[in-house]
């Protein structure tokens, strides 16, 4: 029989991550710490479900990014299934693919607040409310004026880790405007950003 205890606790992280940035690294060791997670996935998606049009810098450079950014972070790992799958990436595909590799876990999947009231609209809600249990991760403020509830049949807890005032999109329009970007973005990834950064 298996105990509480031996019950692997596997995070999931999907995101555009179009470039990865320091609130992301925040939200991946405050999860790892807070969830008492054994494994940590990053999974980058090769397009959003939520911004359908927008063109991401290409998968091959954003997984480069980050590597580079989680190489020394212990129990992470990036998982490139999305960006091989190409087109729209949806969320249950991957969580099927967790659960048929690792049918005894717990998956915790981690979602920025605003998702939270579009859980509903997600493909296949059910079945992914069944198969995960959500982790919110709050933007700065969010902690102190709280995050907005789950929708029915769906079921999670809040990161409590202190969130950091950075976006991607933010950090694409210093990029294009060639401005620094070294306080955002770990500095192996700043590095690489100013070698290519497909902006
Ligand atoms: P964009 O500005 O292009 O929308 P983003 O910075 O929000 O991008 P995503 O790749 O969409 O980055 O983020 C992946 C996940 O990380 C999402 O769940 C998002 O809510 C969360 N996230 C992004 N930035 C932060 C941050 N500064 N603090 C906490 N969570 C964040």
């Amino acid at each position: 029989m298996k105990t509480e205890s031996s019950i692997q606790r596997i995070g999931l992280f999907g995101g555009t991550f179009n470039p990865v940035h320091l609130g992301h690294t925040m939200v991946v060791r405050a999860a790892v710490e807070e969830l008492a997670l054994n494994r940590l996935f990053i999974i980058p998606a090769a397009r959003s479900p939520f911004k359908p049009e927008d063109e991401p810098a290409p998968g091959a450079a954003r997984l480069e990014w980050l590597r580079l950014a989680f190489e020394d972070e212990p129990r992470c790992e990036i998982d490139a299934q999305e960006i091989e799958r190409a087109g729209v990436s949806y969320t249950i595909d991957t969580v099927r693919d967790y659960a048929a590799r690792f049918p005894e876990a717990e998956l915790f999947y981690l979602i920025g607040a605003d998702h939270v009231p579009t859980l509903p609209e997600w493909r296949e809600a059910t079945a992914l409310a069944d198969a995960v249990t959500f982790v919110v991760v709050p933007r700065p403020g969010e902690l102190e004026t709280g995050v907005a509830e789950f929708p029915p049949s769906f079921r999670g807890t809040v990161l409590r880790g202190k969130p950091v005032a950075v976006s991607a999109s933010d950090l694409r329009e210093r990029l294009r405007a060639g401005e620094s970007i070294e306080n955002f973005v770990p500095p192996a990834v700043a590095a690489a950003l100013k070698v290519e950064h497909s902006y």
